[in-house]
């Protein structure tokens, strides 16, 4: 896939996903109206359209963000972020690059993970098969 630099992604992007996919930032927890979204259906990068996450893998943690206890396969990768004066473990979308949160082991069963993502930074898409 071609890079696509700082200008192709803001021409795409609002200015909020612009901020969250390449810049790392984090949205108001609370926010997203993902963090109500019940249906079943499929979680994608908005950054590349990429499925992400399952609805049948999406749980109520109760931090205000959108929280999973396991992607799909292949579709995020995972790196040491150590900013904030905290060491925590980055995710983003396999396809792009693009930032999507983080993943805290303390998730529940079977994993035992929590995978915090941005609402912002995904895309719903209501029925979808995985
Ligand atoms: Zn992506």
């Amino acid at each position: 896939m071609a890079e696509k630099s700082d200008t192709d992604w803001q021409a795409q992007l609002t200015p909020e996903q612009f901020h969250v996919l390449r810049e790392h930032g984090t949205e108001r927890p609370g926010t997203s109206p993902l963090n109500v979204e019940k249906r079943d259906g499929v979680f994608a990068c908005a950054g590349c359209g990429r499925p992400l996450f399952s609805s049948d893998t999406k749980y109520e943690s109760g931090s205000g963000w959108p929280s999973f206890w396991r992607p799909l396969e292949g579709a995020v990768e995972t790196t040491t972020d150590r900013s904030h004066g905290m060491t925590r473990v980055e995710v983003h979308c396999a396809g792009c690059g693009g930032h999507l949160g983080h993943v805290f082991p303390d998730g529940p069963r079977p994993t035992g993970m929590r995978y915090c993502m941005n609402g912002i930074a995904m895309k719903f898409e209501p029925g979808s098969e995985t």
